[in-house]
């Protein structure tokens, strides 16, 4: 064989498509698991470089498992695997990083399940996924730090929506491409990807209004860092109209609603659960108006 072609030989091994390693190793958060049959839990995993994957973890509800309590959510792991036919096999387990004060809160749980389904929603299983996992790896430290659950799931829906490739227009109106102007009226509309203006007809009138206050709040999560969203002073209307429009904007995004959103709500119509006090989220002068 001559040299040029040897070289080209050994370069096709190395290509993508030839047989992956049995073994493995990589950095993991769970999204969701179930119990499958006597002691086995199926899990599945984000990962960096793999994105999504399904694994067993066999005999973990043994109290005799080597993988005993490590293998959970909310934490960032280190995972070996076995390549299996159906699903990949957890061999060995550690914890990297736990989060444990988010499991302090309720809501801050809720929203955490909440966060990890979006992205079990929005991800194939393997496909590299290395921003969407920087993304849900900085909600979780975020939620931990004590930052305002819901302040953390805009942030996340609309960088989520980013990163699928579904930025939510909130500067020019969707249908005319006009520049929003703050003297005009606005409707949401999802299926469109955005925001209608007063001018245009839209769809059928069902389509929500939205206020100049709310369109100001859904452009601070596109513009601005999480940690000066936090020191904002938003109106509890706005937010809470944002709320609704971002929830409406990943139902429709991701062609169906979140499970986890009727468990969030139940915490949060609970009484309030008494917590330990932590450092404020706003900066020491106090929170910020609005730009
Ligand atoms: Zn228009």
């Amino acid at each position: 064989m001559p040299p040029g072609l040897r070289a080209l030989a050994m370069v096709e091994c190395y290509r993508p498509g030839v047989p992956a390693p049995r073994r493995y190793v990589t950095d993991a958060i769970v999204l969701s698991r179930f119990d499958l049959g006597e002691a086995d839990r199926v899990l599945t995993l984000i990962t960096p470089s793999l994105g999504k994957i399904k694994a067993i973890a066999k005999g973990i509800r043994r109290p005799s498992s080597r993988l005993g309590g490590s293998l959970e959510p909310f934490a960032e792991l280190n995972v070996a695997l076995a390549r299996g036919r159906t699903f990949d096999v957890v061999t060995e387990v550690r914890v990297g990083h736990a989060w444990l004060r988010l499991r302090d809160s309720l809501e801050s749980a809720a929203t955490a399940w909440y966060l990890a389904e979006l992205a079990d929603r929005s991800l194939e299983e393997r496909h590299e996924a290395e921003p969407l996992y920087a993304l849900l790896r900085r909600a979780y430290a975020l939620l931990d730090a004590g930052m305002a659950p819901g302040r953390v799931a805009r942030w996340y829906e609309m960088h989520l929506a980013d990163e699928l490739g579904m930025r939510p227009e909130v500067d020019r109106c969707v249908e005319c491409d006009r520049v929003l102007e703050a003297t005009e009226s606005f409707r949401w509309v999802p299926p469109l990807g955005g925001v209608v203006c007063g001018r245009c007809p839209g769809p059928p009138a069902d389509r929500s209004g939205l206020s100049l206050e709310a369109l100001k709040v859904l452009k601070a999560y596109q513009r601005m860092d999480i940690e000066a969203i936090a020191g904002l002073r938003l109106p509890e209307d706005a937010e809470r109209e944002v709320e609704g429009a971002m929830r409406e904007f990943m139902r429709i995004s991701l062609e169906r609603d979140a499970r986890s959103l009727a468990f969030l709500d139940e915490v949060r119509s609970a009484p309030r659960e008494p917590r330990a006090p932590r450092a404020p989220a706003a900066p020491p002068d106090g929170p910020a108006p609005l730009p």
